[in-house]
């Protein structure tokens, strides 16, 4: 049996089931709107009597780029569950504590680096005289 993950088999289950779980109500979520995103984005010959709907439909839009971001996270943990990476950070290489894991499957970096990156955003506002 192949070792190279940090996971057990059973972790790994665990976490296939949760982003599994987590892909589906994305995905059932996002069918809701997948009849009108496919006619904004089609066509779009005759808005002028639709101009009000235009706006239900960027917003719309906007969510479902939103929730297609989402999606690809989850099917890139779902290939890290596959590959043996999944729970280790990407940017240190050190193992992304379980509890983390289990709050945000999804998360590809340890607390201390989403912490740095978040500071490089500039979320924290960090003093520096
Ligand atoms: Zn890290």
């Amino acid at each position: 049996m192949l070792r190279k993950t940090v996971l057990t088999e059973e972790k790994r289950e665990y976490f296939k089931n949760a982003l599994s779980q987590m892909l589906d109500a994305v995905l059932s979520d996002t069918g809701k709107d997948a009849r009108s995103i496919a006619y904004f984005r089609g066509d779009s010959g005759d808005l002028t009597d639709r101009a009000s709907l235009d706006i239900d439909k960027n917003v719309n839009f906007r969510i479902r780029e939103r929730e297609s971001r989402l999606i690809q996270k989850i099917k890139d943990a779902l290939i890290r569950v596959e590959n043996g990476t999944f729970g280790i950070c990407e940017e240190c290489g050190s193992k992304i504590p379980e509890k983390r894991l289990r709050v945000r499957p999804i998360a590809t970096l340890c607390i201390r680096c989403k912490e740095e990156e978040e500071g490089a955003k500039g979320i924290n506002a960090r003093r520096s005289a």
